[in-house]
Protein backbone atom coordinates (compact mmCIF):
# COMPACT_ATOMS: atom_id res chain seq x y z
CA UNK A 1 0.00 0.00 0.00
CA UNK A 2 1.38 3.33 -0.94
CA UNK A 3 0.39 7.05 -0.75
CA UNK A 4 2.55 8.96 -3.79
CA UNK A 5 2.07 12.50 -4.01
CA UNK A 6 3.95 12.81 -7.42
CA UNK A 7 2.00 11.44 -10.18
CA UNK A 8 1.90 8.09 -10.84
CA UNK A 9 1.61 6.34 -14.47
CA UNK A 10 -1.19 4.39 -15.18
CA UNK A 11 -0.41 0.80 -16.94
CA UNK A 12 -0.46 0.45 -20.00
CA UNK A 13 -3.77 -0.86 -21.52
CA UNK A 14 -5.56 -1.39 -24.85
CA UNK A 15 -8.93 -2.50 -23.52
CA UNK A 16 -10.79 -1.18 -20.44
CA UNK A 17 -14.50 -1.05 -18.87
CA UNK A 18 -15.67 1.71 -17.77
CA UNK A 19 -18.39 1.77 -14.94
CA UNK A 20 -20.27 5.15 -15.03
CA UNK A 21 -22.98 5.05 -11.62
CA UNK A 22 -26.42 6.34 -11.24
CA UNK A 23 -24.76 9.48 -9.57
CA UNK A 24 -23.22 10.48 -12.65
CA UNK A 25 -26.45 9.88 -14.86
CA UNK A 26 -28.62 11.12 -13.10
CA UNK A 27 -27.23 13.89 -10.71
CA UNK A 28 -29.51 15.72 -8.26
CA UNK A 29 -32.89 13.38 -9.83
CA UNK A 30 -31.94 15.16 -13.42
CA UNK A 31 -33.01 11.99 -15.54
CA UNK A 32 -29.68 11.13 -17.84
CA UNK A 33 -28.27 14.27 -17.34
CA UNK A 34 -25.20 15.78 -19.58
CA UNK A 35 -23.36 17.05 -16.24
CA UNK A 36 -20.93 14.26 -16.21
CA UNK A 37 -21.68 11.86 -19.07
CA UNK A 38 -20.20 14.47 -21.36
CA UNK A 39 -16.76 14.64 -20.48
CA UNK A 40 -16.91 10.67 -19.70
CA UNK A 41 -17.57 10.39 -23.71
CA UNK A 42 -15.07 12.65 -24.51
CA UNK A 43 -12.82 10.81 -22.96
CA UNK A 44 -14.30 7.25 -24.81
CA UNK A 45 -13.74 9.38 -27.54
CA UNK A 46 -10.29 9.99 -27.71
CA UNK A 47 -9.67 7.14 -26.48
CA UNK A 48 -11.34 5.24 -29.60
CA UNK A 49 -9.44 7.63 -31.64
CA UNK A 50 -5.94 6.24 -29.98
CA UNK A 51 -7.18 2.74 -31.29
CA UNK A 52 -8.37 1.23 -27.23
CA UNK A 53 -11.12 -0.83 -27.32
CA UNK A 54 -13.53 0.62 -24.33
CA UNK A 55 -16.87 -0.80 -22.91
CA UNK A 56 -18.84 0.68 -20.97
CA UNK A 57 -21.45 -0.49 -17.51
CA UNK A 58 -23.68 2.53 -17.20
CA UNK A 59 -26.20 2.76 -14.12
CA UNK A 60 -28.72 4.71 -14.10
CA UNK A 61 -31.37 2.99 -15.76
CA UNK A 62 -33.87 3.36 -12.61
CA UNK A 63 -32.54 6.48 -11.29
CA UNK A 64 -33.59 8.24 -15.08
CA UNK A 65 -36.52 6.40 -15.23
CA UNK A 66 -37.99 7.30 -11.97
CA UNK A 67 -36.27 11.14 -12.42
CA UNK A 68 -38.88 10.71 -15.40
CA UNK A 69 -41.92 10.87 -13.51
CA UNK A 70 -42.55 14.02 -11.86
CA UNK A 71 -45.62 13.38 -10.60
CA UNK A 72 -44.10 10.78 -8.11
CA UNK A 73 -42.91 12.01 -4.88
CA UNK A 74 -38.60 11.51 -5.00
CA UNK A 75 -38.54 10.34 -1.77
CA UNK A 76 -41.39 7.34 -0.79
CA UNK A 77 -40.56 3.81 -1.30
CA UNK A 78 -41.98 2.30 -4.14
CA UNK A 79 -42.96 -0.91 -5.04
CA UNK A 80 -40.72 -3.82 -6.73
CA UNK A 81 -43.34 -3.76 -10.05
CA UNK A 82 -42.64 -0.25 -10.15
CA UNK A 83 -38.82 -0.63 -10.05
CA UNK A 84 -38.46 -2.15 -12.88
CA UNK A 85 -40.76 -0.26 -14.63
CA UNK A 86 -38.61 2.70 -13.85
CA UNK A 87 -35.77 0.85 -15.13
CA UNK A 88 -37.42 -0.05 -18.29
CA UNK A 89 -38.24 3.94 -18.97
CA UNK A 90 -34.73 5.04 -17.80
CA UNK A 91 -33.11 2.42 -19.65
CA UNK A 92 -33.94 3.78 -23.24
CA UNK A 93 -33.36 7.22 -22.38
CA UNK A 94 -29.99 6.88 -20.80
CA UNK A 95 -28.90 4.59 -24.24
CA UNK A 96 -30.37 7.59 -26.47
CA UNK A 97 -28.20 10.13 -24.36
CA UNK A 98 -25.09 8.27 -24.53
CA UNK A 99 -25.67 7.25 -28.39
CA UNK A 100 -25.69 11.13 -29.52
CA UNK A 101 -22.23 11.51 -27.47
CA UNK A 102 -20.34 8.80 -29.19
CA UNK A 103 -18.88 9.00 -32.76
CA UNK A 104 -19.18 5.18 -33.30
CA UNK A 105 -22.49 3.29 -33.35
CA UNK A 106 -23.77 1.96 -30.01
CA UNK A 107 -24.79 -1.40 -29.12
CA UNK A 108 -27.44 -2.37 -26.08
CA UNK A 109 -26.38 -5.24 -24.12
CA UNK A 110 -28.77 -6.47 -20.84
CA UNK A 111 -27.58 -9.17 -18.79
CA UNK A 112 -28.47 -11.12 -15.55
CA UNK A 113 -26.74 -12.52 -13.02
CA UNK A 114 -28.20 -15.79 -14.82
CA UNK A 115 -26.33 -15.06 -17.70
CA UNK A 116 -23.28 -15.12 -15.62
CA UNK A 117 -24.04 -18.48 -13.70
CA UNK A 118 -25.13 -20.57 -16.89
CA UNK A 119 -21.41 -20.93 -18.72
CA UNK A 120 -23.00 -21.30 -22.19
CA UNK A 121 -24.94 -17.92 -22.15
CA UNK A 122 -21.72 -16.33 -19.85
CA UNK A 123 -19.59 -17.68 -23.46
CA UNK A 124 -22.01 -16.38 -25.75
CA UNK A 125 -22.02 -13.09 -24.26
CA UNK A 126 -18.20 -13.18 -24.44
CA UNK A 127 -18.68 -14.09 -28.03
CA UNK A 128 -21.23 -11.17 -28.95
CA UNK A 129 -19.50 -8.46 -26.94
CA UNK A 130 -16.26 -9.44 -28.98
CA UNK A 131 -17.28 -9.01 -31.94
CA UNK A 132 -18.74 -5.83 -31.03
CA UNK A 133 -15.22 -4.91 -30.59
CA UNK A 134 -14.10 -6.24 -34.03
CA UNK A 135 -16.65 -3.95 -35.11
CA UNK A 136 -15.56 -0.75 -33.74
CA UNK A 137 -18.73 -0.26 -31.56
CA UNK A 138 -19.30 0.68 -28.41
CA UNK A 139 -21.09 -1.74 -25.84
CA UNK A 140 -22.83 -0.23 -23.15
CA UNK A 141 -24.03 -3.19 -20.76
CA UNK A 142 -26.18 -2.83 -17.74
CA UNK A 143 -27.90 -5.53 -15.64
CA UNK A 144 -31.40 -6.28 -17.39
CA UNK A 145 -33.08 -4.98 -14.09
CA UNK A 146 -36.54 -5.27 -15.67
CA UNK A 147 -37.17 -9.09 -15.38
CA UNK A 148 -34.99 -10.16 -12.51
CA UNK A 149 -35.51 -8.77 -9.08
CA UNK A 150 -33.04 -8.97 -5.90
CA UNK A 151 -31.98 -12.15 -5.54
CA UNK A 152 -31.33 -13.01 -9.02
CA UNK A 153 -29.63 -10.28 -8.91
CA UNK A 154 -25.90 -9.17 -9.82
CA UNK A 155 -27.18 -6.43 -7.77
CA UNK A 156 -24.70 -3.60 -7.99
CA UNK A 157 -22.81 -2.06 -11.35
CA UNK A 158 -19.23 -2.06 -9.70
CA UNK A 159 -19.92 -5.87 -9.65
CA UNK A 160 -21.33 -5.89 -12.82
CA UNK A 161 -18.62 -4.35 -14.45
CA UNK A 162 -15.56 -6.73 -12.81
CA UNK A 163 -17.73 -9.60 -14.40
CA UNK A 164 -18.18 -7.81 -17.42
CA UNK A 165 -14.10 -6.81 -17.51
CA UNK A 166 -13.65 -10.82 -16.96
CA UNK A 167 -15.51 -11.40 -20.17
CA UNK A 168 -14.04 -9.27 -22.68
CA UNK A 169 -10.87 -9.96 -21.02
CA UNK A 170 -10.11 -6.26 -20.20
CA UNK A 171 -6.90 -5.31 -18.80
CA UNK A 172 -8.27 -2.05 -17.39
CA UNK A 173 -11.09 -1.71 -15.04
CA UNK A 174 -11.90 1.95 -14.51
CA UNK A 175 -14.60 2.38 -11.36
CA UNK A 176 -15.88 6.38 -11.68
CA UNK A 177 -16.78 7.07 -8.28
CA UNK A 178 -17.72 10.81 -6.84
CA UNK A 179 -14.85 11.00 -4.63
CA UNK A 180 -11.01 10.78 -5.59
CA UNK A 181 -10.14 7.14 -4.78
CA UNK A 182 -9.97 4.77 -1.70
CA UNK A 183 -9.07 6.42 1.46
CA UNK A 184 -8.33 5.47 4.86
CA UNK A 185 -11.54 6.55 6.28
CA UNK A 186 -14.37 8.41 4.94
CA UNK A 187 -13.44 12.02 3.66
CA UNK A 188 -16.74 13.30 3.75
CA UNK A 189 -16.40 12.18 7.52
CA UNK A 190 -12.71 12.41 8.50
CA UNK A 191 -10.42 15.35 7.93
CA UNK A 192 -7.59 12.92 8.43
CA UNK A 193 -8.79 10.49 5.99
CA UNK A 194 -5.61 10.14 3.21
CA UNK A 195 -5.91 9.08 0.26
CA UNK A 196 -4.12 5.30 -0.87
CA UNK A 197 -2.70 5.34 -4.48
CA UNK A 198 -1.83 2.16 -5.46
CA UNK A 199 -3.03 -1.24 -3.56
CA UNK A 200 -0.81 -4.19 -4.08
CA UNK A 201 -3.04 -7.03 -2.11
CA UNK A 202 -5.85 -6.56 -1.04
CA UNK A 203 -6.69 -7.62 2.72
CA UNK A 204 -8.17 -7.24 5.54
CA UNK A 205 -6.85 -3.84 6.29
CA UNK A 206 -8.38 -2.78 2.92
CA UNK A 207 -11.33 -4.22 3.32
CA UNK A 208 -11.93 -2.53 6.77
CA UNK A 209 -10.94 0.80 5.04
CA UNK A 210 -13.70 -0.09 2.85
CA UNK A 211 -16.62 -1.15 4.90
CA UNK A 212 -16.40 -4.92 4.33
CA UNK A 213 -16.39 -5.20 8.00
CA UNK A 214 -18.33 -3.29 11.13
CA UNK A 215 -15.68 -0.41 10.85
CA UNK A 216 -17.71 2.56 12.13
CA UNK A 217 -15.22 5.01 9.74
CA UNK A 218 -16.04 2.91 7.05
CA UNK A 219 -15.80 4.93 3.62
CA UNK A 220 -18.90 4.96 2.65
CA UNK A 221 -20.01 3.23 -0.99
CA UNK A 222 -16.73 1.11 -1.30
CA UNK A 223 -17.67 -2.11 -0.58
CA UNK A 224 -19.02 -3.13 -3.71
CA UNK A 225 -15.86 -1.38 -5.72
CA UNK A 226 -13.60 -3.17 -3.59
CA UNK A 227 -15.39 -6.83 -4.11
CA UNK A 228 -15.44 -5.55 -7.80
CA UNK A 229 -11.51 -4.90 -7.71
CA UNK A 230 -10.90 -8.28 -5.43
CA UNK A 231 -12.56 -10.19 -8.40
CA UNK A 232 -10.78 -8.28 -11.53
CA UNK A 233 -7.02 -8.33 -9.54
CA UNK A 234 -7.41 -12.18 -9.43
CA UNK A 235 -8.42 -12.14 -13.40
CA UNK A 236 -4.88 -10.28 -14.22
CA UNK A 237 -7.75 -7.14 -14.67
CA UNK A 238 -5.70 -3.67 -13.26
CA UNK A 239 -8.25 -1.85 -11.51
CA UNK A 240 -8.56 2.45 -10.67
CA UNK A 241 -11.38 4.26 -8.56
CA UNK A 242 -11.53 7.37 -9.97
CA UNK A 243 -13.70 10.59 -9.66
CA UNK A 244 -15.92 10.65 -12.44
CA UNK A 245 -17.52 14.07 -11.56
CA UNK A 246 -14.01 16.02 -12.01
CA UNK A 247 -13.25 17.12 -15.83
CA UNK A 248 -9.31 16.46 -14.66
CA UNK A 249 -9.50 13.31 -13.89
CA UNK A 250 -10.43 12.25 -17.78
CA UNK A 251 -7.76 14.94 -19.00
CA UNK A 252 -5.13 12.88 -16.28
CA UNK A 253 -5.91 9.57 -17.67
CA UNK A 254 -5.40 10.73 -21.32
CA UNK A 255 -1.68 11.63 -20.31
CA UNK A 256 -0.97 8.27 -18.68
CA UNK A 257 -1.42 9.27 -15.29
CA UNK A 258 -3.24 8.10 -12.14
CA UNK A 259 -5.51 10.47 -10.68
CA UNK A 260 -7.13 7.83 -8.38
CA UNK A 261 -6.43 4.85 -6.49
CA UNK A 262 -4.78 1.41 -8.49
CA UNK A 263 -5.67 -1.96 -7.95
CA UNK A 264 -2.85 -3.59 -8.91
CA UNK A 265 -3.28 -7.22 -10.76
CA UNK A 266 -2.46 -10.46 -9.43
CA UNK A 267 0.30 -11.40 -11.13
CA UNK A 268 -0.67 -15.19 -10.97
CA UNK A 269 -4.39 -14.69 -12.33
CA UNK A 270 -6.57 -17.34 -12.04
CA UNK A 271 -8.07 -19.36 -14.64
CA UNK A 272 -10.86 -18.43 -16.56
CA UNK A 273 -12.75 -21.46 -15.06
CA UNK A 274 -11.90 -20.86 -11.61
CA UNK A 275 -12.08 -17.52 -11.44
CA UNK A 276 -15.90 -18.13 -12.70
CA UNK A 277 -16.51 -21.09 -10.46
CA UNK A 278 -15.36 -18.70 -7.57
CA UNK A 279 -17.06 -15.24 -8.96
CA UNK A 280 -19.58 -16.61 -11.29
CA UNK A 281 -21.89 -19.16 -10.16
CA UNK A 282 -23.77 -19.15 -7.27
CA UNK A 283 -23.97 -22.38 -4.42
CA UNK A 284 -26.84 -24.30 -4.59
CA UNK A 285 -25.74 -25.93 -1.37
CA UNK A 286 -23.13 -27.02 0.73
CA UNK A 287 -21.20 -30.22 1.55
CA UNK A 288 -19.97 -31.09 4.78
CA UNK A 289 -16.83 -33.25 4.76
CA UNK A 290 -14.36 -34.99 7.30
CA UNK A 291 -10.95 -34.12 8.39
CA UNK A 292 -9.37 -36.63 5.71
CA UNK A 293 -11.27 -34.72 3.05
CA UNK A 294 -10.15 -31.52 4.43
CA UNK A 295 -6.47 -32.58 4.75
CA UNK A 296 -6.00 -34.16 1.71
CA UNK A 297 -7.96 -31.04 -0.12
CA UNK A 298 -5.95 -28.08 1.06
CA UNK A 299 -2.28 -30.12 1.47
CA UNK A 300 -2.68 -32.44 -1.80
CA UNK A 301 -4.49 -30.98 -3.88
CA UNK A 302 -6.64 -33.63 -3.78
CA UNK A 303 -10.75 -33.90 -5.74
CA UNK A 304 -13.60 -34.50 -3.27
CA UNK A 305 -14.43 -38.35 -2.83
CA UNK A 306 -17.73 -39.44 -1.80
CA UNK A 307 -15.93 -41.46 1.63
CA UNK A 308 -15.44 -37.51 2.79
CA UNK A 309 -18.83 -36.55 2.48
CA UNK A 310 -20.12 -36.36 6.12
CA UNK A 311 -23.58 -34.87 4.85
CA UNK A 312 -25.34 -32.42 2.91
CA UNK A 313 -27.65 -29.49 2.60
CA UNK A 314 -29.66 -28.32 -0.08
CA UNK A 315 -31.54 -29.42 -3.35
CA UNK A 316 -29.25 -29.41 -6.48
CA UNK A 317 -28.26 -31.19 -9.75
CA UNK A 318 -25.18 -32.10 -11.44
CA UNK A 319 -23.14 -29.25 -12.63
CA UNK A 320 -24.10 -26.70 -10.05
CA UNK A 321 -22.22 -25.41 -7.85
CA UNK A 322 -21.92 -25.79 -4.14
CA UNK A 323 -19.93 -24.91 -1.08
CA UNK A 324 -17.23 -27.26 0.66
CA UNK A 325 -17.39 -26.80 4.63
CA UNK A 326 -15.93 -28.56 7.56
CA UNK A 327 -17.57 -28.37 10.45
CA UNK A 328 -16.15 -29.41 14.12
CA UNK A 329 -17.61 -28.33 17.39
CA UNK A 330 -20.44 -26.22 15.85
CA UNK A 331 -17.02 -24.25 14.32
CA UNK A 332 -17.79 -24.14 10.83
CA UNK A 333 -13.99 -23.70 8.08
CA UNK A 334 -15.13 -23.17 4.60
CA UNK A 335 -12.84 -25.05 2.54
CA UNK A 336 -13.41 -24.48 -0.97
CA UNK A 337 -16.62 -24.36 -3.73
CA UNK A 338 -16.78 -26.09 -6.99
CA UNK A 339 -19.01 -27.90 -9.60
CA UNK A 340 -21.04 -31.39 -8.29
CA UNK A 341 -21.04 -34.28 -10.59
CA UNK A 342 -24.10 -36.11 -8.99
CA UNK A 343 -27.06 -34.46 -7.58
CA UNK A 344 -28.17 -34.07 -3.78
CA UNK A 345 -30.74 -37.07 -4.31
CA UNK A 346 -28.15 -39.44 -5.57
CA UNK A 347 -25.40 -37.68 -3.03
CA UNK A 348 -27.67 -38.69 -0.08
CA UNK A 349 -27.24 -41.95 -1.19
CA UNK A 350 -23.40 -42.41 -1.87
CA UNK A 351 -21.79 -40.53 1.19
CA UNK A 352 -19.43 -42.01 3.03
CA UNK A 353 -19.23 -44.62 0.57
CA UNK A 354 -15.72 -45.75 -1.44
CA UNK A 355 -15.79 -44.40 -4.90
CA UNK A 356 -16.07 -48.53 -6.10
CA UNK A 357 -19.46 -48.39 -4.51
CA UNK A 358 -21.32 -45.62 -6.59
CA UNK A 359 -22.36 -48.07 -9.56
CA UNK A 360 -23.67 -50.46 -7.55
CA UNK A 361 -26.20 -48.47 -5.61
CA UNK A 362 -26.85 -45.91 -8.17
CA UNK A 363 -27.04 -48.22 -11.32
CA UNK A 364 -24.55 -46.04 -12.96
CA UNK A 365 -21.04 -44.12 -12.96
CA UNK A 366 -20.44 -40.55 -13.88
CA UNK A 367 -16.94 -39.97 -12.18
CA UNK A 368 -14.95 -41.57 -9.46
CA UNK A 369 -15.05 -38.01 -7.70
CA UNK A 370 -17.68 -36.09 -6.26
CA UNK A 371 -15.83 -32.67 -7.30
CA UNK A 372 -12.91 -33.14 -9.56
CA UNK A 373 -9.76 -30.74 -8.79
CA UNK A 374 -10.32 -28.98 -11.94
CA UNK A 375 -13.54 -28.15 -10.86
CA UNK A 376 -12.94 -26.68 -7.52
CA UNK A 377 -11.91 -23.29 -5.89
CA UNK A 378 -9.70 -24.06 -2.34
CA UNK A 379 -10.22 -20.76 -0.22
CA UNK A 380 -7.03 -19.77 1.42
N1 LIG B 1 -28.65 -1.42 -12.82
C1 LIG B 1 -29.07 -0.32 -11.99
C2 LIG B 1 -29.66 0.78 -12.86
O1 LIG B 1 -29.36 0.93 -14.00
C3 LIG B 1 -27.95 0.28 -11.19
C4 LIG B 1 -27.21 -0.61 -10.25
C5 LIG B 1 -26.03 0.16 -9.63
O2 LIG B 1 -25.97 1.35 -9.76
O3 LIG B 1 -25.14 -0.44 -9.05
O4 LIG B 1 -30.42 1.55 -12.36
Amino acid sequence: MKNLKIPYQLPEWKRAVIKVGSALIAPGNNFSSMKYMLAIANFVNECLKQEKEIVIVSSGAAASGRAMQKNIPKNIPVSIPRKQAFAALGQIQMMQKWSGLFDVPCAQILITHDDINNRRRYVNAKNAMKELLKLKALPIVNENDTVVVQELKVGDNDNLAAHVADIVEADLLVLCSDIDGLYTKNPKIYADAEKITIVDQINDEIRLMAGISDNPVATGGMRTKIEAAEKAVSRGIDVIIVNGTRQETFIELLQGNLPGTLFKKYSNPKAAKKHWIDHGIKCEGTLFVDSGAKNAIIKKSASLLPSGIRSLEGVFSQGDAVKIVYREDGQEQEIGKGIVQYSSFELEKIKGKHSDEIEPILGFFSCKSIIHRDDMVVKK
